[in-house]
C-alpha cells in the first residue's frame, strides 16, 4: 500500500482538489480512503426525537485513492511514491522527488 493511515495527501480530483488532510482509514479492498475534512456531505434527516439530532448531520465520505497524492513529509510537497528494498531485505516506500524514505 502506497498511501498509509495518518499520512498527508492532497486531493488532486473531484470537488475537494487542492485540499489537504491526514488519512483515517483506508479500504485497500474498494481502492477508497477517508481523508479528514474532505468530502463531508450534508444530509438532512427527518427529525428524530430519540436521537435528539437537528435535521443536518454532516458526514464525511471516502474518496478514490487515485484521487489523492502523498505529501512528502520532507520536502512538504505532493509527490508519488516508489519502493526499494532496503539492505534487511525489508521494503520502503521512497519519494519519487528527494528520493528519500518514508516512514
Ligand atoms: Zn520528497
Amino acid at each position: 500500500m502506497k498511501i498509509r493511515v495518518d499520512d498527508n495527501v492532497l486531493v488532486t480530483k473531484g470537488r475537494d482538489r487542492g485540499r489537504t488532510g491526514r488519512v483515517q482509514r483506508i479500504f485497500a479492498d474498494k481502492g477508497r480512503l477517508m481523508v479528514e475534512g474532505v468530502n463531508i456531505v450534508s444530509r438532512h434527516m427527518k427529525p428524530n426525537p430519540q436521537l435528539r439530532q437537528t435535521g443536518i448531520v454532516q458526514k464525511e465520505l471516502s474518496v478514490p485513492i487515485a484521487n489523492v497524492m502523498l505529501i512528502c513529509p520532507i520536502s512538504n510537497e505532493p509527490t508519488r511514491v516508489g519502493m526499494r528494498r532496503l539492505a534487511d531485505g525489508s521494503k520502503a516506500r521512497t519519494c519519487k522527488d528527494c528520493e528519500e524514505v518514508i516512514e
